[in-house]
């Protein structure tokens, strides 16, 4: 560990944890003889679709790359409709622009902020196409609920798992229930390669798609190439170039060998803010449902309804003051300004979306924590709280 956070220092929401294996790790790929699309690239898929168990991984340079190979691979294209979860990172909704397609908002569920089933429900029409579900926090969505919804439609089931690489439901990873599921290796996030994503599936036909959509559209890599010495490669359909490199997947694989631990502390940490503020009539904590493995990606501090978003504001900017890195997630998609601008998703009637965006914060969570800096945020917050 090479930052050690003085405990009055400022605590950021969350940061990577990067060791000397880590780098050794990268520091190999660097000495030999593929930088990128080669050998490791193939083990960081290995490594992910055994730890999630599906049967292929996909990695590409970004969860968002990840998202549009989803999409692409799902069929989606102009005229469609994609129902999305409004409480999300934009990357979960620009996905379906990117194809030409419209996000239609569905609302999240009071308890949880993850999209309700229900709402899903009413928002099908002739024209939905697939579903793009968040596991939010790190939770992973009602999947029993989803996987019944989308097999009665016939629409597949794309989970954004970027904050709950490591959370199960029922012993069962999010990606064992969805059709597509896609992780980010952003460094906030569970591990990392810098930047960095992965799609997963056991759809055989959604893989080939998925490897040619990473690469331009064109049927064969290099690597394939070099070992059976042939240079003809044909462009199928139009692609991108969101290849990932190898000292990138070393640095993930590495760091993947070491997520159940870190996924242990973030659930400590978790323990030790709901502790403090679980009893308090100031808050209104999200809740856990049965059966479910928090990854804890963020933790997620709801004020009770007596307040508002200027309340927020106010231990917002106190707890900036005092070096604790609070942040919010998230305003609701169809709110950003492009969405407005384009009239996308300004029909959205998301109350629940609503209500939790006014009055959440998102407190410091990462594996690196110190108890010390934990409890720092929670005087911090107790202390702040009593002065609105
Ligand atoms: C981080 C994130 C993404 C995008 O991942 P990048 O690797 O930054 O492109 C997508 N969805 C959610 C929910 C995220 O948190």
């Amino acid at each position: 560990m090479f930052t050690v956070t003085d405990a009055s220092g400022f605590i950021p929401y969350g940061r990577q944890n990067i060791d000397h294996d880590d780098i050794e790790a990268v520091v190999e790929v660097l000495q030999s003889d593929w930088l990128t699309t080669g050998p490791k690239v193939a083990m960081f898929e290995h490594d992910v679709c055994n730890f999630v168990g599906v049967s292929h991984g996909i990695a590409v340079s970004s969860g968002t790359a990840a998202l549009h190979c989803a999409v692409n691979a799902a069929g989606i294209k102009a005229g469609d409709e994609v129902i999305v979860s409004p409480i999300t990172f934009a990357a979960s909704a620009n996905c379906v622009l990117y194809q030409g397609a419209k996000p239609v908002f569905a609302d999240v569920t009071y308890d949880t902020l993850l999209i309700s089933p229900e709402e899903i429900e009413k928002k099908i029409t002739s024209k939905t196409k697939a579903i793009v579900v968040v596991d939010y926090a790190g939770h992973p969505c009602d999947y029993v609920s989803l996987r019944q919804i989308c097999d009665t439609h016939g629409l597949p089931l794309i989970a954004d798992c970027a904050h709950s690489l490591g959370a199960t439901l029922h012993q069962q990873s999010s990606a064992k229930y969805a059709d597509m599921a896609t992780y980010s290796f952003h460094p906030v996030k569970h591990i990392t390669s810098g930047e960095g994503g992965m799609v997963v599936t056991n759809n055989d036909e959604a893989e080939k798609k998925m490897r040619r959509f990473r690469n331009h559209g064109i049927d064969t890599d290099p690597m394939q190439r070099a070992k059976d010495s042939v240079w003809m490669y044909s462009m199928l359909e139009l692609g991108y170039n969101y290849r990932i490199s190898d000292f990138q997947c070393a640095l993930a694989s590495s760091q993947l060998t070491k997520l159940n631990h870190w996924i242990l502390r973030r659930q400590e940490i978790a323990g030790m803010y709901g502790a403090a503020f679980g009893q308090r009539q100031e808050f209104e904590l999200l809740k856990t449902m049965e059966g479910v493995n928090h990854a804890h990606h963020l933790y997620v501090l709801r004020l009770s309804r007596q307040f508002n978003s200027s309340h927020r504001q106010q231990l917002f900017d106190a707890l900036r003051q005092k070096q604790i890195g609070v942040n919010v997630h998230y305003v609701p998609v169809y709110r950003h300004d492009y969405y407005q601008r384009n009239s996308i998703g300004s029909d959205a009637k998301c109350p629940n979306a609503e209500a939790a965006f006014e009055r959440i914060l998102s407190l410091p969570i990462y594996s690196i924590m110190t108890d010390t800096q934990v409890q720092r945020v929670i005087d911090e917050v107790l202390d702040s709280i009593e002065k609105l």
